[in-house]
């Protein structure tokens, strides 16, 4: 039995049924979970649009006169609602292909083999199953601090079924769901503020590439206010929101969209009972995703550490195999970290602050878009790659991206760093010319000083 049909639930459920298990999938919402519904796809549906908006508007520079281009924002989140509905169906036919048996209903670990499912329809019934595996995913964190009222205070669920853009919008919160929000509402037409308490953008991601992203937003209009603490949200005489700030400063607002961090939606799943919880809520597991109940397993944001679809994917996987007899264990040590701004950011390995208070003596090569030729070809200039290699064995620790095509590029970063690749193994792969993958070539050879054009 997997409770959950997020991307680390259906994937786990999917792989078991490969494996020869016998699977039956419990989910209360809808199938795809948070990164299907209301977090990955809806969002890059709309930063889609916003990027086919922004080619509109700079057609100029390419040669291309076009006339007035207004976007029609009912149109941009129906074109999204489209994208997830198909998307949601794909997971069903996924699930008949593979013969997984799908229950709607909620469900409730009750002990080791016993799953009972509740839904407004039918009564409660119990299950039994040989391994349970928990992907109950997270819910946005709504603290006190805020009057949310779905309305003019929202998370990112709301965010996403807006009818209009709000004319000044306030985010609170810099990290990705907060800056790709900003994005979106910006290049909408909304007067955005972002204010991030701590001293920079993108916390615990490289400084240098959170200050370019910082200089980005600058050039879209979107003022961000770092290293500042939102103390007091009150409603303005104009019906508006007013937002104090720990700076002194008060922010107007038609709406503020808080994204603050998430919460393990674990509440009432029996895993209180059993005792599977940190204090934070999460689920503690091991590497082989086992909790400490026998035969019940947990993945995905419900078990913590980088909330992303493709970290409980992985763990869907491998807890599947484990529940299969197989072996399977996680490696946290190289996973891909995207965020989908314009300029886009993607990060794998550590950051050089990381790497530095490790002891480690580095190499550092970087390299600006604005040197290649593909990327002035292209109109996409911003950004660079930035390498991050051991000195004593030329190892690479981590690769930072923000530019045009980062989350793609990044895939090829995350493999070099698997194969335990040097800088100058990538230095010495020949990329082809003109593609935006020249810049992780140049940054490799700017390791050594070598770069050619630099
Ligand atoms: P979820 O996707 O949350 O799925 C959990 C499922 O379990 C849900 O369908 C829920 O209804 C169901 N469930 C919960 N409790 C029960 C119960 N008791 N019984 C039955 N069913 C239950 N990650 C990325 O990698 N890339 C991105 O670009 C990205 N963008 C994001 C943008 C936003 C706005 C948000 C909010 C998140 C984004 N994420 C992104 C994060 C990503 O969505 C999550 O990491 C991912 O969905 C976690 O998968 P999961 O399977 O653990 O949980």
């Amino acid at each position: 039995i997997v409770i959950g049909a997020g991307p680390g639930g259906y994937v786990a459920a999917i792989r078991a049924a490969q494996l020869g298990a016998e699977v039956t999938v419990i989910e209360k919402g809808s199938l795809g979970g948070t990164c299907l519904n209301v977090g990955c796809i809806p969002t890059k549906a709309l930063l889609s649009s916003v990027s086919v908006l922004r080619q509109i508007r700079t057609a100029g520079e390419f040669g291309i006169n076009v006339g007035k281009v207004e976007p029609d924002f009912p149109g941009i989140v129906s074109r999204a609602k489209k994208i997830v509905e198909e998307l949601s169906k794909g997971i069903g036919f996924l699930f008949k292909k593979n013969g997984v048996k799908l229950i709607r209903g909620r469900g409730e670990v009750i002990e080791p083999g016993k799953v009972r499912v509740t839904s407004e329809s039918a009564s409660a019934e119990e299950f039994e199953a040989d391994a349970i595996i928990v992907a109950v995913g997270s819910v946005p964190a709504m603290p006190e601090l805020f009057p949310f009222d779905g309305k003019t205070v929202i998370t990112s669920n709301e965010a996403l079924g807006l009818a209009d853009v709000p004319d000044r919008l306030l985010v609170v919160g810099g990290g990705a769901i907060g800056v790709e929000f900003a994005c979106i509402f910006s290049a909408l037409g909304a007067n955005v503020n972002l204010v991030e308490m701590m001293p920079q953008l993108l916390p615990g991601e490289d400084a240098e590439v959170a200050e370019e992203l910082g200089k980005s937003l600058k050039c879209r209009e979107i003022d961000v206010y770092t290293g500042v603490k939102l103390q007091e949200i009150g409603r303005g005489q104009d019906k508006g929101i007013s937002a104090r700030l720990s700076s002194g400063d008060e922010l107007k607002a038609d709406m503020v969209l808080v994204a603050v961090g998430r919460v393990p939606d674990t509440v009432n799943i029996g895993a209180e009972r059993l005792n599977l919880l940190d204090e934070k809520g999460f689920i503690r597991v091991d590497e082989k995703m086992l909790t400490s109940a026998a035969g019940i397993y947990a993945v995905g944001d419900a078990v913590g550490g980088m909330l992303l679809a493709h970290k409980a994917s992985e763990e869907g996987v491998a807890a599947a195999e484990n529940a299969m007899g197989l072996d399977a264990k996680m490696d946290y040590g190289i996973i891909p970290r995207c965020i989908f701004t314009q300029p886009e950011i993607a990060c794998v390995g550590v950051s050089e602050e990381t790497a530095r208070a490790e002891g480690k003596e580095l190499k550092i090569g970087k390299f600006p878009f604005s040197s290649l030729g593909k990327a002035r070809a292209s109109g996409e200039t911003e950004g660079m790659v930035k390498i991050i290699s051991d000195a004593a064995t030329d190892e690479i620790l981590g690769i930072h991206i923000i530019g045009a095509g980062a989350t793609d590029l990044i895939g090829e970063a995350a493999l070099a760093m698997k194969l335990e690749a040097t800088a100058e193994d990538i230095a010495g792969t020949i990329h082809p010319h003109p593609t935006f993958g020249e810049a992780l070539k140049e940054a490799s050879l700017a390791v050594d000083g070598k770069a050619i054009h630099i």
